[in-house]
């Protein structure tokens, strides 16, 4: 049985502020979805996984609702059906970019996701780049880089404040050779929910020469992301994430590096022509456009998904969004100072600002029971584990995992296990 505090801290608290001018949470999906627990009875469902997938915004699913009778092939018939999906296509794809603050010479390319968008980078970069991050990136952003042909690797430590980080970072490009480089920060972390200071890496990536990739995943459902702004070459980022279901995701940036390269995947839509050789091999002219790396029929209706979510969240305003994510981050930390032997996971410390992501561990508990025993006997469904980030989840529970077993401890038994509770929310939250 659960501490009746940590579910208590984790959706009972009431606002009691009578000034508190919050706004109404967006309508999403699942809202009423009823749920059966081990102690007897139903109880509505609290999702509480935002970071992982964010339900669907309701008018998401109603924009969609209504497209789905009339959708067609895209850039690929001479119908009426095909060429509404044709225009709506490149409508959502300009939505993206008007959202993003892009550049005019900016591409949106439409990926299946944050981790397809980070490795279609990965597949452009130029021969010999070497490539920065920082060890608490999502394996998304910490990967990808490994595997790309001629590149160099470098992967900083974690740093103990945002200052450190932009001090890092620029110790390490001064020392680099000259050549092409790229960073890769994510915009909040999927574990802390801390916000980096983006544009300050940004500038310290710019001095030297490099570029900076925005893994924003977990930034774009909760603050406005501009990249002109920020001065980022590129950004990526999920539709699952963003309240728009639907196996859609972005990149969207500068267009040299993508134009040079060779098309992410090989097939029909990336093609100026193909033909047949005399000698029997085949050859091909590929765009130079935003179509080279979307060969293949694009994801229409995910597309027209997120651009519908981009609409809906510009219209709410995230400054207001933020606002009333600060107060239920604010409830809840109240909620779970008050449960003993619980530790609130932070890399940048106490008053660092975070979005609506934060883990923890409760001294004596596993967190896989914890996680199972919330949704079990309290219909509250959130996260346990490494959340995909591995050495920052390690990093942060380093002290620990020494005082209390090995990270990741078989025993299942044995108290902390090396994991955390994730607990995470948006702009559906009520
Ligand atoms: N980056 C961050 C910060 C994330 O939180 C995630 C997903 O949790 C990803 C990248 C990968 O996103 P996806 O699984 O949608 O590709």
């Amino acid at each position: 049985t659960v501490p009746a505090a940590v579910p208590a801290a984790v959706v009972g608290a009431e606002c009691a502020d009578p000034a508190c001018a919050c706004p109404e949470p967006l309508p999403v999906l699942g809202r009423d979805v009823t749920v059966p627990l081990v102690t007897g009875g139903d109880v509505t469902y609290a999702a509480l996984d935002y970071a992982a997938s964010a339900p669907a915004l309701q008018r998401v699913w109603d924009d969609v609702a209504a497209y789905a009778p009339y959708y067609g092939s895209v850039h690929r018939g001479a119908g009426y059906l095909s060429q509404l999906s044709t225009d709506l296509f490149e409508q959502s794809r300009a939505t993206v970019a008007e959202f993003l603050g892009c550049r005019p010479d900016d591409q949106v390319v439409f990926t299946r996701s944050t981790t397809d968008s980070l490795n279609l980078l990965a597949a452009v970069l130029p021969a010999g780049t070497h490539v920065f991050v920082f060890e608490t990136e999502h394996h998304a952003a910490l990967l990808p880089w490994q595997r790309a042909k001629g590149a160099q690797v470098t992967c900083l430590p974690a740093p103990r404040t945002p200052e450190e980080a932009v001090a890092a970072l620029d110790v390490a490009l001064h020392g680099a050779p000259k050549g092409s480089k790229l960073v890769c920060v994510t915009g909040a972390s999927n574990v802390t929910g801390e916000v980096w200071p983006v544009r300050r890496l940004a500038a310290a990536a710019h001095r030297h020469g490099a570029r900076i990739v925005l893994d924003a995943a977990q930034l774009v459902p909760h603050r406005a992301v501009d990249v002109t702004e920020l001065d980022v070459d590129w950004v990526a980022f999920s539709g699952h994430k963003l309240y728009a279901p639907f196996g859609s995701g972005v990149l969207a940036g500068r267009p040299d590096w993508l134009r040079e390269a060779e098309p992410y995947l090989a097939g029909g839509g990336a093609t100026r022509t193909v033909a047949r050789r005399a000698d029997g091999s085949v050859e091909a002219e590929w765009h130079t456009t935003v179509a080279r790396h979307e060969a293949g029929s694009p994801n229409v209706i995910g597309a027209y998904a997120i651009a519908s979510a981009c609409r809906a969240l510009t219209e709410a305003g995230f400054d207001r969004l933020a606002a009333r994510e600060r107060r239920l981050l604010g409830l809840l930390r109240e909620g779970l100072a008050a449960v003993p032997g619980v530790r609130v996971l932070s890399l940048f410390g106490e008053d660092s600002e975070r979005v609506g992501v934060l883990s923890f561990v409760v001294s004596g508990w596993n967190s896989s029971h914890l996680a199972a025993a919330l949704s079990a006997e309290y219909g509250i469904g959130v996260r346990d584990g490494l959340f995909c980030a591995h050495p920052l989840v390690r990093h942060l529970l380093g002290a620990e995992s020494e005082d209390l077993g090995a990270c990741g401890s078989p025993d299942p038994g044995a108290g902390f296990n090396g994991n955390a509770v994730r607990v995470s929310f948006g702009a559906g939250t009520p």
